[in-house]
């Protein structure tokens, strides 16, 4: 029996991100009293200070809190989304939309895009995109509230807000703050367990659980505990980014913007009181420089803060639970942003680890159960995103001629040809994206089927044109009666603006 053994009274989150908040806010909601929990944090250090893209999952999570939706909106400058709209990415001029929702009818035995395939072969026009009531929502601007959740979404926030509002409720529930910079980790000398973070000021924070949300520094899990990573850089090749937030241009849109570039791609991210943009890019095709330039160069409105430039590696903490320390947030891995999913993953293992919260002793097979959950949500969204960049007839630059050609891992290459040869997608397990997810992104790369279910046969073609016709009626009379976003935001959770800060003096490139 290690010293760490024992029941974990004493839970200290190292670090103040949206991951040590997010964690700290559920588990005291959750555990209350029967934990004693310390934040530790150091606002010299600061945050990441990006991630402002979220996924439906973030709905449920709030709601299993019990935050507030209008109030945490208000209070996070936040908008809704309704997916992300796609440029460029199969070739220049191109353009598709990922979005939440579901398309069409599904039987039970095959998804809609067999039916829309076989109209397509009997002389139908229309685009998969017309069945979609999230996505012609989101093209028209236009979003409510439905009857039963039929609208599926998830917000554009700031995430520093975000994490205030978690510290506030984290704290209303009695997890207590300490503010300083963690100088040294100290270990039990025969188990190697953490056993204290000691502050720059000499206090020692003790505990028998901690969770490592140091962000990229990971100065618990890899600094100290040496679990080790998995480099995917070869798969998911952008290292870099650059951040800065601009004033909005008009009212907000009710989706995120990701604009391929030829060695990358940019986002645009539209809150209530601003708008978040960054470019992402593969540092071996372009230098920071041209990158800053060209970010500069493709922004809408007056920049509002200095750019902030990160760099990252995309790839996985080998063991996300090691011994009494749990990785959460950055400091246990990192996919680059396309698809909005760290606070996602975040999300999953804040929710993994109250599960299996230990009772008394630790228990290896949690640990080992934890990190294979864990590892397969990331092995899942990892070959989502290489799709992205794999399935492109881009051969404009050596960036997209390298992703074109790159290998990738087995599983996505049995996915895309089982979707190519007969148009089926199958969701593993509890993975994140569902069938509708694969299918828009293969079908929005070029990816099309060359057969579909046989059932779709079973439709007589007046039934088929009938079928088709009223599902896209349906989506096109309910998009209609559906409010301005901008202004339905405005009446359901509209933010006091806060007074803008100076422009940042900068010269556009
Ligand atoms: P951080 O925000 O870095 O927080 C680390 C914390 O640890 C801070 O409080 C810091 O003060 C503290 N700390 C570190 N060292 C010490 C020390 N020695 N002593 C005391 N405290 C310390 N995710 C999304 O879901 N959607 C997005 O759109 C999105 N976009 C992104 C874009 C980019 C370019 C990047 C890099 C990430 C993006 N992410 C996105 C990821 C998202 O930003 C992070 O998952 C999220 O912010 C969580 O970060 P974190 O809390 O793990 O780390």
């Amino acid at each position: 029996m290690t010293d760490s053994n024992r029941h974990p009274r004493r839970i200290v989150v190292a670090g103040g991100g949206t991951a040590g908040w997010m964690a700290a806010a559920a588990i005291a909601r959750t555990m209350g009293r029967t934990v004693d929990l310390t934040l530790v944090e150091s606002d010299a250090i600061g945050t990441v200070g990006v991630g402002e893209s979220t996924i439906p999952p973030l709905v449920t999570y709030n709601r299993l809190l019990g935050i507030n939706e209008a109030e945490f909106m208000r209070a996070t400058q936040a908008t809704f989304k309704l997916g992300v709209l796609f440029d460029d990415w199969k070739q220049v001029g191109s353009r598709y939309f990922h979005s939440f929702g579901l398309t069409g009818k599904d039987h039970w035995s095959a998804g809609f895009q067999h039916f829309w395939l076989h109209g397509r072969a009997n002389g139908h026009g229309q685009s998969y995109d017309d069945y979609c009531l999230e996505l012609v929502a989101a093209m028209q601007g236009r979003f409510a509230h439905m009857p039963e959740d039929r609208m599926n979404y998830a917000y554009q926030l700031d995430s520093t807000l975000y994490a205030k509002v978690l510290r506030q409720m984290a704290e209303a529930d009695g997890a207590k703050r300490v503010e300083g910079r963690i100088a040294q980790v100290e270990q039990h000398g025969e188990s190697g367990d953490i056993a204290a973070l000691v502050l720059d000021s000499g206090k020692r924070v003790e505990g028998e659980l901690f969770l490592d949300c140091t962000g990229f520094r990971a100065l618990l899990i890899e600094q100290t505990l040496h679990a080790g990573f998995d480099d995917w850089t070869h798969h998911l090749p952008c290292d870099s980014a650059i951040a800065i937030q601009t004033e909005n241009v008009g009212p907000p849109v009710p989706y995120t913007r990701a604009m391929a570039h030829d060695a990358g791609w940019q986002w645009r991210i539209p809150l209530q009181h601003r708008s978040g943009n960054g470019l992402v890019y593969c540092s071996r095709y372009l230098s920071r420089d041209d990158a800053l330039a060209r970010l500069l160069g493709n922004i809408e409105g007056e920049a509002l803060t200095e750019p902030n430039f990160l760099k990252f590696t995309s790839g996985v903490r080998r063991k996300q639970w090691y011994r009494n320390c749990v990785a959460v947030g950055l400091s246990s891995g990192f996919m680059e942003p396309l698809e909005s999913t760290a606070i996602h993953l975040i999300q999953r293992a804040v929710l993994r680890l109250i599960r299996m919260m230990p009772q008394g002793e630790i228990s290896e097979r949690d640990i080992a159960e934890f990190n294979d959950q864990q590892h397969a949500d990331t092995l899942q969204i990892r070959d989502f995103l290489i799709l992205h960049y794999k399935a492109t007839e881009r051969r404009d630059s050596p960036f997209w001629r390298y992703c074109g050609t790159m290998e990738i891992p087995e599983t996505l290459a049995q996915k895309i040809e089982l979707f190519r040869e007969t148009g089926r997608v199958f969701r593993r397990n509890e993975e994140l994206f569902a069938e509708n997810s694969w299918v828009q992104v293969m079908m929005g790369q070029g990816i099309m089927p060359r057969a579909y279910h046989p059932i779709a046969e079973k439709l007589r073609a007046d039934e088929l044109d009938a079928l088709l016709g009223n599902l896209r009626d349906t989506v096109a009379r309910t998009v209609a009666s559906l409010p301005e976003h901008g202004a339905y935001v405005a009446r359901y959770c509209g933010a006091a603006q806060p007074a803008m800060p100076a422009a940042a003096a900068m010269a556009r490139g």
